[in-house]
């Protein structure tokens, strides 16, 4: 987080100041922050125009004091031609190549000049005991005109697929999706009505409500550093913190289509199959007189070949549920 220089007739909701020094910002409104950077700079700071090298490195040499040797190794050294996170040989994944100065075909996708980038983290539900503040599950870049739907369509979570009920007699009948209809909700950026009531009756400051869809980054007030909640399927919950406000620059990646932009996920373990130990559960049995375990865990196949006769009859009693694995997204 960096703050321009502060003079004394800003508005202290515009420029994002520490309410806990290294923690969090105080509130601040994103729109009114990205104007007041505009205004400060000049329009060729913030402009996609690629500047001439020898421009560019006599503009750099001269702001920096170096003189033209220590230009010459630092081009040699420290060129952006020489980084590399993949070996020589070897096409590099598609999420770095996505996130290094990409740009669009036409100029209809280009990211316009002055837009504003949001860095946000999200992490493992705190349900399952994962959230240590450090590891995020991911981290997405959204622009300030993405709203908090898109944000929401952008996490990747299990729950989202996790189909609930006993289905030993049926196992055909798991639908490959499902629709659901609980209501999802980012809580301290927006709070839900149930959020609201609860505070209202504990004496906390009123919270406002919006839609998620009609609800812009840029419009926003947040604080940086500060662990928000989204919400979703009833009660799988999130943290999700915002850890940077930015101007996008000409090295990002300009091609608006591409955001929100994946630029980090946390790989999750999956657990096998307790009997081939080769391919992820998909099943997991209870009371299973088949199984080495209880509950235990299947792949399709091994468990349909232990389960069932060659016409998909049921054998023996357990009980089955359908089982999504966290590694489901890697
Ligand atoms: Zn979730
Ligand atoms: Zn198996």
């Amino acid at each position: 987080m960096a703050a321009p220089e502060r003079p004394e007739a800003a508005s202290s909701s515009s420029i994002p100041d520490y309410e806990c020094v290294n923690v969090n910002s105080k509130a601040f409104h994103i729109g009114s922050f990205r104007d007041e950077w505009l205004k400060r700079l000049q329009p060729e700071d913030f402009s996609f125009q690629q500047l001439d090298q020898d421009a560019f490195d006599a503009k750099f040499a001269a702001e920096m004091g170096v003189r033209e040797e220590t230009m010459a190794e630092l081009r040699a050294v420290c060129s952006a031609d020489s980084l590399r996170c993949h070996p020589e040989d070897q096409e590099p994944d598609k999420e770095d190549r996505q996130t290094v100065g990409m740009v669009p075909e036409t100029k209809a996708d280009m990211l316009p000049e002055g837009e504003v980038i949001v860095t946000v983290n999200i992490y493992f539900p705190t349900n399952l005991g994962k959230f240590n503040g450090v590891r995020p599950r991911m981290t997405l870049l959204l622009t300030g005109s993405h709203t908090l739907a898109d944000l929401r369509d952008a996490i990747c979570c299990v729950s989202d697929l996790q189909v609930c009920g006993e289905f030993s007699s049926t196992p055909d009948m798991v639908p490959d999706f499902i629709s659901k209809f609980l209501p999802s909700f980012m809580s301290l950026l927006l709070g839900s009505s149930t959020t609201i009531e609860w505070a209202k009756s504990h004496n906390y400051p009123s919270f406002s409500q919006a839609k998620m869809e009609d609800t812009r980054f840029v419009d926003l007030t947040v604080k940086l550093g500060f662990p928000y909640l989204y919400c979703h399927q009833g009660d799988c919950e999130h943290p999700v913190i915002i850890t940077d406000v930015r101007l996008v620059h000409k090295s990002d990646c300009l091609d608006k289509r591409l955001y929100p932009l994946l630029t980090h996920k946390n790989r999750s373990l999956s657990q096998k199959c307790a009997v081939c130990h080769v391919f992820i559960g998909r099943w997991y049995t209870t009371q299973d007189q088949f199984a080495p375990s209880d509950p235990c865990l299947f792949c399709d196949k091994c468990f349909r070949m232990l389960h069932y006769d060659k016409d998909g009859k049921k054998l023996g009693e357990f009980l089955a549920y359908p089982y999504v694995d966290r590694g489901a997204f890697n």
